[in-house]
């Protein structure tokens, strides 16, 4: 019964944390360590929306751990020398943590636990982030699945369900190591930007937990539908809690089991955990195919002739692309670290296709604002979107941001919640004010050009221009 250490990483919660009770089982006191590493994520290190929500979840974290007579200690550098040092300190002979599927964190921790072991220190790890291991769901040939259907039929073949446990009541853990301050480890943005954030989330496991039941006792029974509508809180807004490990996916697919549906809703639960489904294919696929953060899955792409269009780039960043909805999302975006999923989609076909501006930079921009970014969901969205991904959309799938915004935002509450410009104009010109002559705008106190851009682009002629260029490669000639 010697002291151990516990490495939080991206497990920062107390419930059904495979790690942390493997240590508490086997030893009388624990160290528990967080260590602030960005340069081990190179070059993916936490952007700036996601660094504010790590501040706050440490915090909570911290707090949850006073509770049960616990401290976390925080440190700053290399992992492995940070490692080596505390374990030096508190006469630890293991070390436990939970593991990390990107290829970076695959390659960090490898290192680190075959120096670890030649000291004679025991490394034990768990998975505590997705509900199956990417190597044990593979095709019958033994080879990894390259289209969602088959991966999440397999899966669910495989049973979903898990045996959860349950937070543990005191921890003992060792009075001696120091600890950093919080703000020693500078997350918090310097800008006044991130201070919307607050009054949309609640970082750390206590928030991750009322989000989960609010969702289960308000919005899954009609997830099917609701999903699709941004003016509405039709989703779980849990994909910042599931990122930084407050919650665990099993622990979700305990709570869609246990909610009890009116008849008829069943397809509902289906539906949001098939979405669960896409979390971890996007893991799955991470972890077997890793140049495809950068690289596009479908070598068709390799040579695709993007456009070089910083000014496109930048209207689209700033919400001023004059496509109402999508100038909605940007906006919800920067404000509150978040885009629903049906947005995230329009904006990034209108980025990927109509602009021919490359997907990872747009996958970059999400990477620093989304209080979500993670490396694997973004990557599949955004290949998915513009058609190089693995199971994507269609190359020649080019959404309207007209026609979606008039189907999905049809009383146009989520445009005039962000684009309050156009609040005054009626719902059948609202997601195309530019039909408007401008005689009519002004009736409506709108200058299209002064006080809301004209479209960046044409949307017709645009969207010939990218499938003559998606033809091209797919007929294997490249110049157009
Ligand atoms: C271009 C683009 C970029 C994206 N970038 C990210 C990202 O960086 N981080 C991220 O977590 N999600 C990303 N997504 C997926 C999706 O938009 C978010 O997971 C979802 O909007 C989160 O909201 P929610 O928790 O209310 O989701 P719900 O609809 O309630 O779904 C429940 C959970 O399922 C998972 N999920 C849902 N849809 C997807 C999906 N398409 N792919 C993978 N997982 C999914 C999420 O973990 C989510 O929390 C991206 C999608 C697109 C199109």
């Amino acid at each position: 019964m010697s002291v151990a250490l516990l490495w939080f990483r991206r497990d920062l919660r107390l419930h059904d944390n495979p790690a942390l009770l493997a240590a508490l089982a086997a030893h009388r006191q624990l160290v528990l360590v967080y260590i602030h590493d960005p340069d081990a994520e190179a070059p993916w290190q936490a952007g700036g929306a996601s660094r504010w929500w790590l501040h706050h979840s440490l915090a909570a974290l911290d707090k949850s751990l006073a509770q049960r007579g616990a401290r976390l200690i925080l440190r700053q550098g290399d992992s492995q020398s940070v490692l080596q040092a505390l374990i030096k300190e508190c006469g630890a002979t293991h070390i436990y943590w939970n593991r990390l599927y990107e290829p970076a964190c695959i390659q960090r921790d490898s290192a680190i636990k075959i120096a670890l072991q030649a000291q004679g220190i025991l490394v034990s790890s768990h998975n505590s982030a997705l509900l199956f291991e990417p190597w044990q769901v593979v095709k019958p040939d033994s080879t990894p699945y390259r289209v969602f259907t088959p991966f999440w039929k397999t899966c669910q073949r495989l049973g979903l369900e898990r045996q959860l446990q349950a937070a543990p009541g005191q921890i003992p853990s060792l009075d001696g190591p120091d600890s950093l301050p919080l703000e020693a480890l500078q997350l918090q943005p310097r800008l006044a930007w991130a201070d919307g954030f607050a009054h949309s989330w609640t970082p750390g496991e206590d928030g991750a937990l009322q989000a989960m039941e609010l969702f289960m006792d308000t919005a899954l029974s009609h997830y099917a539908e609701g999903r699709d509508r941004p003016a509405q809180p039709g989703t779980a807004r849990l994909s910042p809690h599931l990122h930084f490990g407050e919650i665990s996916p099993a622990r979700l697919v305990q709570a869609v089991m246990q909610t009890p549906l009116p008849s008829g809703h069943l397809a509902d639960a289906e539906t949001w955990l098939r979405e669960l489904g896409w979390r971890e294919f996007a893991h799955y696929l991470l972890y077997h195919f890793p140049e495809t953060a950068t690289q596009p899955f479908d070598p068709r792409f390799t040579d695709f002739r993007w456009e070089h269009d910083p000014q496109g780039l930048q209207a689209w960043q700033r919400g001023q692309t004059g496509f109402p909805i999508i100038d909605a999302g940007m906006r919800e975006l920067w404000h509150t670290g978040w885009m629903h999923n049906r947005v995230r989609m329009i904006v990034a076909s209108l980025l990927s296709k109509n602009l021919l501006i490359p997907w990872q930079a747009g996958a970059a921009w999400f990477w620093d604002t989304l209080l979500d970014a993670d490396l694997a969901a973004n990557t599949l969205g955004w290949q998915w979107t513009a058609g190089c991904g693995a199971d994507a959309a269609p190359w020649f799938r080019i959404f309207n941001p007209v026609l979606q915004g008039q189907k999905f935002d049809p009383q146009g509450t989520y445009v005039r919640r962000w684009v309050p410009e156009l609040a005054a104009l009626p719902n059948k010109h609202l997601h195309q004010p530019w039909r408007l002559s401008a005689a009519e705008l002004a009736t409506y106190g709108l200058k299209l050009g002064e006080d809301y851009p004209s479209p960046i682009v044409d949307l017709s002629a645009s969207r010939q221009r990218a499938l003559a260029r998606f033809d091209a490669i797919k007929q294997g000639t490249k110049s157009i």
